[in-house]
């Protein structure tokens, strides 16, 4: 899986890429994007602050065999069709590319001479939901999340006894899904607080965020054919990040027996990027070890090599921009960090797990992995888990607080995979300003 994409003595000709915290040469991420000119939207491959246009590139004749395939796949407004080649072509794409950027390759010089219409500063270019997403499910992985959040409703038995045996999900609204930047409207719902006799319908009072890895299926499986655990990856094209935003109000009340519904439905963030599970190949670490008070998988959820390597060397970081804070010229607020060792279970027995009972995944779905937690506060996911359920407000560099989002904030999620001597990529940002109901 290491080849030569990888080197971490590799750098590009494009000199943005050279230390980019994103996108060095190194992770050559898939995107769909308009050109400054206001082109149709096309794939492209961000390298540092540059998109390169897939399109252009393979008219330009720079793709052969498997590489065109893929280029030619990746070309239109939406990437499932190079999501459903799977990796070889998707591999074949990325070395082609990484010889082009490569400050040293051989063909620096035909390529520079065509970077006028190759290459987009990304600032200027609008950016795209990779793909069309035709199902969206959200799984609840966060093993610290699920122990944080079941505290707030059962303090003595805040785990339900499924937890470490089923990789627990509910089936998003895919028709929401909208890509980093898109302004979130604060939803209106049934709200019954404890105190409150009946319910009331108005703006949500409790909007939170959920930091998450957001996961890309690639090929999909026939109806009625499960993916095994071994090939499981085989079906995963790559990662972004992903903000279930969560009306906690209408949550509480409507949640139970089916689960979430309109509480999540109004609106999810995913970051712009396909971070391919080829450029995440030097950041695979082992999965969470199970306790020898934990349950052992059940054998279909089981692959020797899946734990030796199905974990993920991420770390994430959620950010606050209030009004106050833009208007002051402030950055914005850490609010916390954490790892993808958050997760019990891996992408590997998330795919195994969904298409157990013959449910078919296709190209383009798009999973969300569970909010990311840790035990202490700097490492929770959720301002519900932050403010102990708005009981603690959280204190702010300007003296103000927050129990939950107001009108006019922006959360702002991060992420870099790294390693020992490996250069680190990262994701592009996840972001979205909370509106006023209206
Ligand atoms: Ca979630």
């Amino acid at each position: 899986m290491i080849d030569e994409t990888h080197d971490p003595a590799r750098a590009s000709w494009i000199a943005s890429a050279n230390g980019h915290a994103d996108f060095p040469i190194q992770n050559l991420p898939f995107g769909v994007f308009s050109p400054p000119d206001g082109g149709t939207p096309r794939g492209g491959v961000a390298i540092g602050g540059s998109i390169l246009d897939l399109w252009a590139a393979a008219s330009a004749g720079l793709f052969a065999g498997a590489a065109r395939d893929a280029a030619e796949a990746a070309s239109g407004p939406a990437l499932n069709p190079l999501l459903a080649l799977g990796d070889g072509p998707r591999i074949a794409l990325r070395r082609r590319l990484s010889a082009l950027l490569d400050r040293d390759g051989p063909e620096r010089g035909r390529i520079g001479k065509l970077a006028d219409r190759l290459l987009h500063p990304i600032d200027r270019c609008a950016l795209h939901l990779p793909a069309a997403i035709g199902d969206y499910t959200d799984f609840f992985a966060g093993i610290q999340h699920a122990t944080n959040t079941g505290r707030l409703f059962r303090p003595d038995n805040p785990l339900l006894p499924n937890y470490k045996y089923v990789p627990v999900a509910y089936h998003g609204r895919a028709s929401s899904v909208r890509v980093s930047g898109v302004p979130v409207r604060r939803p209106s719902g049934q709200r019954k607080p404890p105190d409150q006799p009946a319910p009331d319908f108005g703006p949500c009072r409790t909007l939170d965020y959920e930091l998450e890895l957001g996961i890309w299926v690639g090929p999909g499986n026939d109806q009625g054919v499960p993916i095994p655990i071994a090939r499981a990856g085989a079906h995963v094209a790559g990662f972004c990040l992903l903000n279930d935003w969560s009306a906690r109000d209408i949550q509480a009340w409507e949640y139970q027996p089916l689960g979430p519904f309109l509480a999540k439905s109004f609106h999810t963030t995913i970051s712009p990027w396909v971070v391919t599970a080829e450029a995440m190949a030097p950041f695979r670490v082992p999965a969470r070890p199970r306790g020898a008070d934990e349950p052992a998988p059940l054998p279909y959820l089981s692959d020797a090599a899946d734990q030796a390597g199905g974990g993920l060397a991420i770390r994430f970081a959620v950010a606050l921009l209030t009004p106050r804070m833009r208007e002051a010229g402030r950055a914005p607020h850490k609010l916390s960090a954490v790892g993808a060792d958050a997760l019990y279970w891996t992408v590997a027995q998330m795919v195994s797990h969904h298409t157990s009972n013959g449910c078919n995944l296709r190209p383009g779905d798009l999973f969300g992995s569970g909010t990311l937690s840790g035990a202490d506060p700097g490492s929770f996911g959720s301002l519900m888990e932050l403010t102990q359920g708005g009981r603690a407000p959280l204190m702010l560099p300007d003296g103000e607080t927050r129990r939950f989002l107001e009108d006019g904030d922006e959360v702002i999620l991060t992420a870099q995979a790294t390693a020992p001597g490996r250069v680190p990529i990262g994701f592009g940002a996840c972001r979205g300003v909370v509106l006023g109901a209206g």
